[in-house]
This record gives C-alpha cells, sequence and structure tokens, in this order.
C-alpha cells in the first residue's frame, strides 16, 4: 500500500461509476437502492420487506438484483433499469479536482458500470466528467452479466482492446476487483466510511478496514488518490 504508487506502465484507467466517481457518503445510491425495491415489490407482488430481502439475497448470489430477477423470473431488464436510475441527480456537485486529475491521466479512461449505459452517461455528465472518457460500458454491454463474474471484464477489455497489463480498476465493491486482478490489472479499492451495515456482507462497499489479497491500493478519496499529470 504504498503512497506513492508507480504507475508508469497504465495506459486504461477504469473506473466503476456510483460510489467510486462520487463519494458514497453523499447517499446518492441510497435512492437507487430503494426504487430497485419498489419495482420488485410491485412485479412480484411482495411487500417492500420481502422485496428488499430478494433485492438483496439476488445481489449477493447473482452480481446485482437486476441479474436475479432475469435469470429466476425472466424479466426483461428495460423498464426495470429505467425505472431505477430515474432519481434526481442534484445530491451529487461536480469536482474540479478529479475533472482535472482524470483529464490529465496519460492513455484511455473509461466508466464500467454494473448500471445502465445510460445512467453512466446521466452521472457522468452531471459529474462533469462524460466528455474525459474513450468509453463507457454499461451492464447491457455485458449482455447483462455483470461484475464480479469473469465473462463481462473479457468482453469489455475485447471491445475497448485493452491490454488487462497496462490497465487500473477503481471500484468500491471489493469482490468486483478480484478478476481484473487475476487478469493482470492494477487495482483500487475506493472506500468511504458511509454506513452499509444494512447490506449483505459480501456486497457491502468496502469499508476502510476492507482487506483483500488482490486490491492494491486503498484511498478514501478518488481525487486526492489520482496522481497529477501535467
Ligand atoms: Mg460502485
Amino acid at each position: 500500500m504504498s503512497a506513492a504508487p508507480d504507475l508508469s506502465h497504465i495506459r486504461n484507467w477504469i473506473f466503476d461509476l456510483d460510489n467510486t466517481l462520487y463519494s458514497a457518503s453523499v447517499s446518492f445510491f441510497d435512492q437507487i437502492d430503494r426504487k430497485m425495491t419498489e419495482f420488485i415489490s410491485r412485479y412480484l407482488a411482495l411487500n417492500p420487506t420481502e422485496a428488499r430481502m430478494i433485492q438483496k439475497d439476488y445481489l449477493a448470489e447473482y452480481g446485482t438484483s437486476l441479474s436475479g430477477l432475469m435469470a429466476v423470473h425472466g424479466m426483461d431488464p428495460a423498464e426495470f433499469l429505467e425505472y431505477v436510475h430515474d432519481v434526481d441527480l442534484s445530491l451529487l456537485a461536480p469536482e474540479p479536482k478529479l475533472r482535472q486529475k482524470i483529464q490529465a491521466l496519460p492513455g484511455r479512461k473509461f466508466i464500467y458500470t454494473n448500471g445502465s449505459k445510460g445512467h453512466a452517461r446521466n452521472v457522468a455528465q452531471h459529474l462533469n466528467l462524460f466528455d474525459l472518457f474513450d468509453g463507457s460500458f454499461g451492464i447491457e454491454d455485458g449482455d447483462y452479466i455483470p461484475k464480479p463474474k469473469r465473462s463481462p471484464y473479457i468482453k469489455f477489455c475485447d471491445v475497448f482492446d485493452i491490454d488487462p497489463n497496462t490497465a487500473i480498476f477503481f471500484e468500491d465493491g471489493v469482490r468486483n476487483l478480484e478478476v481484473p486482478k487475476h487478469m493482470g490489472m492494477a487495482t483500487v479499492l475506493v472506500t468511504s466510511d458511509a454506513d452499509w451495515s444494512h447490506e449483505p456482507e459480501i456486497t457491502r462497499p468496502a469499508s476502510t478496514a476492507t482487506q483483500a489479497h488482490y486490491v492494491d491500493f486503498v484511498t478514501d478519496n478518488l481525487s486526492n488518490w489520482l496522481p497529477l499529470y501535467s
């Protein structure tokens, strides 16, 4: 866990979106989380407590709640994604320092999210970051197979012609860094002090206490951690 990591081989900078390009401490993602519960409650005719349980069980087992709903109930993803990503962006504030640092990174920059591609665009545009990226990869691009499963990372690298040995992956979900590390990428876990104790342990975003052998670096502040290239 060096304070000044050697990133001289990095040519591809890959960022998760939610709770990574903005801090988990702003509670923006809570809205999406609640809308998922509402949707599942309606779709499966369950009360909110039951719907919440299914939502978190599927998240833990299938990688995302959506994947579980598709696998178990044959649900069409389009309506779900539109509903859960229709959220108030005003909680998120652009961070000029983060923009400056991402802009100056040497090489290509990507967003890779388990949300929809439209969500990546909406959020990154609101954060005044979207134009800095060379591409974004949403859940639909991975054929609705989410991180942390291996196949969508392979597809992501194929689509953008990325050599994993020249890439670094930033994520708040620790389990989503295991495959990138095994593929040869450097990995950065973005933590926060937000309270995630209501989440199943396996899917809980990282806290500062999180440790895993496939995590190279840990930071609780992405824009501070990124070097400023000139
Ligand atoms: Mg995330």
